[in-house]
């Protein structure tokens, strides 16, 4: 859940509109690994000074990523500009047992960047160099701190691009995407971070540099590569990441289609998917989200349609050519009653213009909203929105649907009005419920924010005991100290290489309810 403030270029001027933010020393617990004064000594010997910051307001602008609704105040900030700063950080956090958190662009939604009031926040943002861009071997090399978009910007005059495209790809950072395994619209055909990355080189939680993976497409042993892709800063700190890229494509064919209903809009959908089309993107709106993107950016979707999807085909000219005509019949014998090709680049991003706008428009039509981010089968689509809108009616709470419709990615965007008292309150209960729903459909409660701070409470839903403790036992044998973003994605943190009856005593953590033994 993610309750969200315009901040970024895409989503137009900042107007604070969140809740109250919190101190949340809940989900990143005080443990007391060490001293951050210590650490904080000796990087100011083995780093320039504009790499540290300690004082208290500059730390505050670190202190919360694109989650606003949750803040802390980092103990110390390091700005690094090169792998071997990242490396004397994490060095130091290990000597002293401190906590750190990894931060690339601070653009995630689910509270992964999140500091710890008594570690380090490590941030990558200043590594912004693509170090090679080699189209024979379709590889791109880059530092964890550039930007997605430059990526493709590099590559395009070569006939390639970088395929991940997260809608804040104009300012999300490499490192974040692998950690978040990030997603996007065309992530239905060329499939999410993971896909798309061959080899990190990251510093491991006791200050080690690793190098996991290879330029080759396949290493012999453990894919340790796809355990860190994913990981949300929880396994290290990546300082250098080797992407593959894809090739641009012959060409590109955008359809805009108008529904009367999500139903039909649904049913279009796992038509097209069934007859065994790929398309590169099938995004569905619904009646509110249209509403707001009209109201914020006049994007001219069909007058009174009830949804809407935007279904984009790429690759060879033949084949799109051909499979276009069959998307375009299925829409139509599945009730689309009025659609627009694009016919130029221009009239593309006019399409695009509207679904893209989609988050920050809602916020023309509700002073406040949270972002959910759930999955769910996408032949239980209709059920789901259904379920969904009897849900909001019953709690008298408005919900936005606009979402991944090929993959079943649902972004629900709960609206309500923090001046109203119980709203807030009633929204996030709203918010709560559409997960349980994804769940009771078999999906996941991410599709693509990830876990981080927000969603940890909702694991133990999705997942046993046991699992979770097999998830921790990867965690503890990346970073047995637990010192590596702790307080995120499990909801109790627990501690690494402790059994039952080894202590003669609780340890303080545990005393204080903060964390058990694992
Ligand atoms: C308007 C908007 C639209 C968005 N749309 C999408 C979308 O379509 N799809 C999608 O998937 N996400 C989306 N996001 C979420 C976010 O942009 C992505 O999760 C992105 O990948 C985060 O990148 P970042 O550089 O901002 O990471 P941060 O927010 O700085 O960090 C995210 C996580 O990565 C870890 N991390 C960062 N750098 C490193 C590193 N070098 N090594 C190890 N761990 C690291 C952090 O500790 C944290 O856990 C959106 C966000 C916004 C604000």
């Amino acid at each position: 859940m993610t309750t969200i403030t315009p901040q970024d270029p895409e989503l137009g001027p900042t107007t604070d509109n969140s809740p109250a933010p919190q101190e949340n020393s809940q989900v990143t617990p005080e443990v007391g690994l060490g001293s951050v004064e210590r650490v904080r000594q000796r990087l100011s010997r083995e780093l320039p000074p504009e790499a540290l910051i300690t004082d208290r307001t500059r730390l505050r602008t670190y202190e919360c990523d694109g989650l606003l609704h949750y803040r802390v105040t980092p103990a110390l900030v390091v700005l690094a500009h090169d792998a071997a700063m990242i490396q004397a950080a994490v060095r130091a956090c290990a000597d002293e047992r401190v906590p750190f958190v990894a931060r690339g662009s601070g653009t995630g939604l689910s509270g992964g960047a999140l500091p710890h009031a008594d570690g380090v926040l490590i941030v990558t943002s200043q590594l912004r160099t693509i170090h090679e861009v080699s189209p024979d071997d379709q590889r791109a090399v880059v530092d964890p701190g550039v930007i997605n978009l430059k990526v493709s910007e590099a590559s395009r005059p070569h006939g390639y691009y970088f395929a991940p495209d997260p809608s804040s790809q104009q300012i999300c950072s490499v490192g974040g995407n692998v950690a978040e395994n990030s997603g996007g619209a065309h992530c239905l055909k060329y499939g999410f971070t993971t896909t798309h990355v061959l080899s990190v080189d990251l510093v491991a939680p006791d200050g080690e540099t690793v190098t996991l993976g290879t330029r080759a497409p396949d290493a012999p042993g453990y894919d340790l590569l796809g355990t860190v892709v994913g990981s949300e800063g929880t396994l290290g700190v990546a300082t250098s990441v080797t992407v593959r890229l894809v090739r641009t494509p012959e060409t590109v064919k955008t359809l805009l289609a108008g529904f009367r209903s999500t139903d039909d809009a649904g049913a279009a959908t796992s038509a097209i998917i069934g007859a065994g089309i790929v398309p590169a993107a099938i995004e569905m709106m619904d009646a509110l989200a249209i509403e707001a993107a009209e109201a914020a950016v006049s994007c001219g979707y069909p007058a009174g349609a009830g949804a809407v999807l935007v279904v984009e085909l790429d690759g060879p000219v033949a084949e799109v050519d051909h499979e276009f005509a069959q998307v375009e019949r299925m829409c139509e014998e599945n009730g689309s009653f009025e659609r627009r090709v694009a016919v130029d680049d221009a009239d593309r991003a006019a399409i695009w213009r509207g679904r893209k706008s989609a988050f920050a428009a809602v916020g023309r039509i509700s002073p406040d909203y949270i972002v959910q981010d759930g999955v769910i089968p996408r032949t239980a689509l209709a059920e789901v929105l259904h379920q969904m809108g009897e849900l909001a009616r019953e709690r008298g709470v408005r919900v936005a649907n606009v979402f991944h419709a090929g993959d079943g990615n649902l972004h629900p965007l709960v609206l309500f009005d923090e001046s109203v008292p119980g709203q807030g309150e009633q929204a996030e209960e709203v918010s709560g419920a559409i997960l349980d729903l994804c769940l009771q459909h078999g999906g996941s409660i991410t599709g693509e924010h990830g876990v981080g701070s927000d969603k940890a409470k909702h694991m133990p839903k999705m997942f046993t005991e046991d699992d979770l403790d097999t998830m921790q036992l990867v965690r503890c044998a990346f970073d047995p100290a637990g010192i590596a973003n702790p307080g995120k994605i499990y909801p109790t943190p627990r501690l690494c290489g402790e059994r039952p009856g080894r202590r003669t005593e609780a340890h303080p953590a545990q005393q204080a309810g903060l964390a058990e033994v694992f």
